[in-house]
């Protein structure tokens, strides 16, 4: 994974967002997979953090931060680390988002959306 220099991380000031957040009364341990998960058990996880995340009011918020700051671990806004990767992926230094909002721009909220999709989460 490309490494951010942490000059470049985002400082977001305003964490009032997380506050919001409907993982507040989740299991932390949903979104942040353990040492060594693989396979079916990392993707049932993954789906189920992300069930949280659909119905989150600050989904955009934490996405756009999470692609921002280059979070390495976790499901942040809906986003695996598997997501985020294919957005890193596209990205160079040229179009590196830094602003908030410019998280949004780079994933494209469709994406966002298709991650929590009914689909996506296996209950369509
Ligand atoms: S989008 Fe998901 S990870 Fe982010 S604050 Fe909401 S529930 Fe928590």
């Amino acid at each position: 994974m490309p490494q951010q220099p942490l000059a470049q991380v985002p400082s977001d000031a305003q964490w009032h967002w997380q506050e919001h957040g409907a993982c507040q009364e989740a299991d932390p341990l949903l979104f942040f997979h353990p040492q060594n998960e693989r396979g079916s058990s990392r993707a049932r996880r993954d789906r189920a953090a992300k069930t949280v995340c659909a119905s989150c009011s600050v989904r955009m918020e934490c996405a756009d931060y999470a692609v921002r700051a280059r979070e390495p671990y976790g499901v942040w806004g809906g986003l695996s680390e598997e997501d985020r990767e294919h957005i890193y992926a596209r990205l160079d230094s040229r179009h590196y988002p830094r602003a908030r909002g410019e998280g949004l721009r780079a994933v494209g909220v469709d994406a966002i959306d298709a991650a929590v999709s009914p689909r996506a989460l296996g209950i369509a």
